[in-house]
């Protein structure tokens, strides 16, 4: 590790503390419910207060959704997409404040707050292209009766989301379900709930009508309340498995759609062909980018064969990162300490600690954050924590194979199922990954294989509860309905069972 950067390069404070409001039928209301503090993981200083909805806060939100969606629904699709292609140009005019804003809160570095935002931007593009595609189609089936489809949308959407991209995550949601012509509540993590009240802020000055796009901040008991409420017809989790879970289970058991999306314990598998600069390059942002607390983070490396000088170039690399300057800081205490224990418990276990982050210096002036460097365990055995439950921090476990099959066996006997990655120069051999992978997303030469836009985003197995994806395609079918329409309009000579 080299020497901490200055202070003042890190990240700017706001002149004052923030409060994070609910955004409820059109205006910003200060929260009855209990407030906490929420602070910086770069300094552990306060930033400002949250202030939780109240039951009756959040049923009066779901009310005032419920009137906007009547109109709302009726408004041209051209009208909802030029709405938001205005919403857009104002996350591109506040892109730096809204990257910063997305730092601040959830440790990450300014230039990973602005890649959110501009992946967020990619979403509603393609949202805004759903006023040229696939909003209908019509046929005639037999002489003179038509088949029609038409999208529809659901009513009251409901999107909850994880800390770690405060801006991303709503964006993965916001778009298509407005697009589609809902009405839609964002339940912000409450661990970040000062980005997505910029955005709320936004799309006001966009023009959204008012109860057409709100936020209610809260933790638990607004979700609980939000996926039991019969107002709310779909719910969109992003977040850890768990939760993503009881989610699922309460919004299905109410007769909503869901889609719950959970977490990830992410392998890359690297070959002894494997190109060295794009494997360390890959694998290196790959664990560290935003600290590991990417549900497409490589969190165990899976080497095949003897392909120790390139783990030897991976350690070095990640060791010659600073910390605040190359790595962001861990979202909270809670996190440092759970990682800390997980680092030792694998050497207790009898891993190798090949790098320990735990030694990595805080970037001066900062000594107060959540800062753990980029951490190296070798040689630990599939079954040990480190190499099978999430740990979601820059933490990367090698577990060692002798073959391409030991490799691909151990990535699908995880129960997570987000990404799967290899580093080959070998076609057959990465077809062969693609092919075998149980997980949604594979990457080829790619440490986070992120689907652009309009290919969707979505795990599999633990990672997902719920059919189909959370962005593009998958997105448009989770936030509205196929209409069918079957119509003629008079007797034809040719009956048959349609007639
Ligand atoms: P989390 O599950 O603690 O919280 C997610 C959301 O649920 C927040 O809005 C939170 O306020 C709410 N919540 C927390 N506990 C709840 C409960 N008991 N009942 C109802 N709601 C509750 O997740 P997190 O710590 O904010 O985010 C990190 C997790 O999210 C990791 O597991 C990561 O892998 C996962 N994640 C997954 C994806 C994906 O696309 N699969 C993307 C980002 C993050």
């Amino acid at each position: 590790m080299k020497t901490a950067a200055k202070p003042q390069q890190l990240i700017p404070w706001p002149n004052q503390p923030l409060v994070a409001q609910s955004l409820v039928g059109g205006e910003w209301i200060k929260s009855s419910g209990a407030s906490r503090e929420i602070c910086s993981p770069y300094n552990g200083k306060a930033i400002g207060s949250l202030h939780t909805a109240s039951s009756q806060e959040v049923d009066r939100c779901v009310s005032a959704a419920l009137e906007a969606f009547e109109d709302w629904k009726r408004v041209p699709v051209k009208e909802r997409c030029a709405l938001l292609l205005k919403f857009r140009e104002l996350l591109l005019r506040d892109l730096e404040p809204l990257a910063q804003s997305a730092a601040r809160e959830s440790g990450k570095l300014v230039s990973e707050g602005r890649a959110e935002v501009l992946k967020g931007i990619e979403v509603l593009e393609f949202a805004a292209s759903l006023q040229n595609s696939d909003l209908g189609g019509a046929l005639e089936v037999s002489r003179g009766v038509t088949c029609e489809y038409r999208r529809e949308p659901l009513g009251v959407t409901v999107g909850v989301t994880p800390f770690n991209f405060p801006a991303m995550v709503p964006m993965w949601m916001i778009p298509i379900s407005l697009a589609l012509g809902n009405s839609f509540i964002l339940k912000p993590s409450d661990k970040v709930p000062f980005t997505p009240v910029m955005l709320g802020e936004l799309l006001r000055e966009a023009g959204i009508p008012k109860g057409v796009f709100s936020v209610i901040q809260g933790g638990r008991e607004v979700v609980e309340r939000l996926a039991a409420h019969p107002g709310v017809s779909a719910v969109g989790f992003v977040g850890s498995s768990a939760v993503a879970r009881s989610v699922y289970t309460a919004a299905t058991g109410s007769g909503k759609r869901a889609l719950c999306l959970g977490g990830a314990k992410n392998h890359l598998i690297v070959v002894p062909d494997a190109d060295p600069s794009v494997t360390v390059e890959g694998v290196v942002a790959s664990f560290t980018g935003c600290a590991g607390q990417r549900c497409m983070a490589a969190s165990v490396l899976v080497a095949v064969g003897d392909v120790e000088p390139l783990l030897a170039k991976v350690v070095e690399a990640a060791g010659k990162l600073e910390l605040g300057r190359d790595m962001g800081a861990l979202i909270d205490k809670a996190s440092h300490s759970r990682l800390t224990t997980a680092i030792d418990r694998a050497v207790s276990d009898g891993a190798t600690l090949r790098l320990d982050g735990r030694a990595a210096p805080a970037p001066s002036g900062y000594e107060g954050g959540n800062w753990l460097g980029p951490t190296i365990i070798d040689n630990a055995h599939p079954s040990m924590q480190s190499a099978c439950e999430e740990l979601f921090g820059p933490v990367l476990t090698i577990v060692r194979v002798a073959s391409l099959d030991q490799a691909l066996k151990l990535e699908r006997a995880s129960r997570y199922g987000n990404a799967l990655s290899v580093f080959t120069t070998s076609g057959a051999v990465a077809q062969h990954v693609a092919d075998q992978a149980s997980t949604g997303m594979v990457g080829v030469n790619i440490g986070v294989p992120v689907p652009r836009e309009p290919f969707s985003f979505g795990g599999t197995k633990d990672s997902k509860f719920g059919t189909g994806d959370i962005t593009g395609a998958g997105g448009v079918e989770l936030w509205s309905n196929r209409k069918k329409i079957t119509a003629k309009w008079g007797l034809q000579p040719d009956k048959n069972w349609m007639s």
